[in-house]
C-alpha cells in the first residue's frame, strides 16, 4: 500500500515535471522565430546625472511581443535563452538593432545621450571572436565604439575568468567600456574588480529597496559606491523610485549617476525618444 502511493506520487511528480520541461522547450522554440520574425523589441530606459538629472545615457532593455502570451519579459525568457545557447543570437539581435537605432538618432538629430548601455551574458564573450566581430559590427553601422557600452553581470561573470578578461580588454583597447551589472549579488571575489577592464560600476537595486529604513543597506550601499570611486569607476546605482531613496545617495555621493522608476521605467522607443530626445 505504502509502495504504490509512494509509486503514485512518483508518477505525478514526473508528470508535473514532464509538463514544465515541455513548456520550456517549447518557449524555447517559440524564441527561435520570434528572433527571426522580429518579434523582440528593445526599450529604453534613460540614466542620469544625480545632480542634477541631466541626461547621460540610455540602457536598452529586451522585451517579447508574444503573439498569445503578450508582452513577455526578460526574467520570463532570458535564463531559458542562457539556458540553450540562444542567448548568443540574441545577444547579436540586440547589437545589431541598438546600432541601427543610433543610426537614426543620429541621422534625425537626435542623438542626445553619451552612450547606449546594451546587456551581454557573459558566454557571448567566450564565442566566435566576439570582440573583433563586435567592432566589425560597429563599423558597418558606422557607430562609435564610445557609443556603446556592455554590460556585463557579476554572476556570470565566474566561468572561464581568464578568457573574459583577455576579451574585455581587448575590447577596452578598441575603445569599449564595460560595465558591471548587478554589482553586489554575485558569490565572485572582489579581486576581479581590479583583475578586469571594467568602467562602470552598476550597484544592484536590490541594495535600494530597503534602504530608506535599514541602516545596514545605507553602510552597504557608501561602502559599494566608495569601493566605485576609489577604483576609477563611473558609479551607476539602479532602482531609485522615490525622492526618499533619491536623497540619501546624493547624500552619499552626488557625483554618481542613476536610473530607476523616479525618472522613468524602460520605454518603447517613440515614447523615450518623445520624452527625452526633444
Ligand atoms: P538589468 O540589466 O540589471 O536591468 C535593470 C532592470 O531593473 C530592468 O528590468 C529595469 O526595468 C529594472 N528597473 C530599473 N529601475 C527600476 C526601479 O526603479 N524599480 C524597479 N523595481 N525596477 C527597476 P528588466 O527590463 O525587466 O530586465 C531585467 C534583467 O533582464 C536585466 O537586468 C538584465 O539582466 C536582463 N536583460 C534585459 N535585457 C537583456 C538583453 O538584451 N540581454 C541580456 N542578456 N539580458 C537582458
Ligand atoms: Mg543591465
Ligand atoms: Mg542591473
Ligand atoms: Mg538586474
Amino acid at each position: 500500500q505504502a509502495k504504490k502511493h509512494g509509486q503514485d506520487h512518483i508518477s505525478y511528480y514526473n508528470k508535473a515535471l514532464d509538463t514544465e520541461r515541455k513548456k520550456v522547450f517549447n518557449l524555447q522554440h517559440e524564441l527561435v522565430s520570434a528572433l527571426r520574425n522580429d518579434k523582440l523589441e528593445l526599450y529604453y530606459q534613460p540614466i542620469v546625472n544625480m545632480k542634477d538629472d541631466s541626461l547621460r545615457a540610455a540602457e536598452a532593455l529586451i522585451r517579447w511581443q508574444h503573439p498569445e502570451q503578450g508582452l513577455i519579459m526578460p526574467e520570463d525568457f532570458i535564463p531559458l535563452a542562457i539556458e540553450s545557447g540562444i542567448i548568443i543570437d540574441v545577444g547579436w539581435w540586440v547589437l545589431d538593432t541598438v546600432c541601427r537605432q543610433i543610426r537614426i538618432w543620429k541621422t534625425e538629430g537626435k542623438w542626445k545621450v553619451n552612450y547606449v548601455s546594451i546587456n551581454i551574458n557573459a558566454k557571448q564573450l567566450l564565442k566566435n571572436n566576439f570582440a573583433q566581430t563586435f567592432l566589425a559590427k560597429l563599423a558597418e553601422y558606422e557607430v562609435k565604439s564610445s557609443d556603446i557600452k556592455i554590460e556585463i553581470t557579476e554572476t556570470s561573470l565566474i566561468d572561464n575568468f581568464e578568457m573574459t578578461q583577455d576579451v574585455i580588454l581587448e575590447l577596452q583597447k578598441n575603445g569599449i567600456k564595460c560595465a558591471i551589472d548587478d554589482f553586489g549579488t554575485g558569490y565572485s571575489s572582489l579581486s576581479y574588480l581590479k583583475k578586469l577592464s571594467f568602467s562602470v560600476l552598476k550597484i544592484d537595486r536590490e541594495f535600494m529597496s530597503g534602504l530608506v529604513t535599514d541602516e545596514e543597506n545605507i553602510a552597504l550601499m557608501r561602502t559599494m559606491i566608495s569601493i566605485g570611486k576609489q577604483l576609477n569607476y563611473n558609479v551607476v546605482i539602479e532602482g531609485i523610485e522615490d525622492a526618499f531613496q533619491k536623497e540619501i545617495i546624493k547624500k552619499i555621493d552626488d557625483t554618481v549617476s542613476y536610473q530607476g522608476y523616479i525618472v522613468s521605467p524602460p520605454l518603447p522607443e517613440p515614447e523615450f525618444r518623445e520624452r527625452f530626445l526633444n
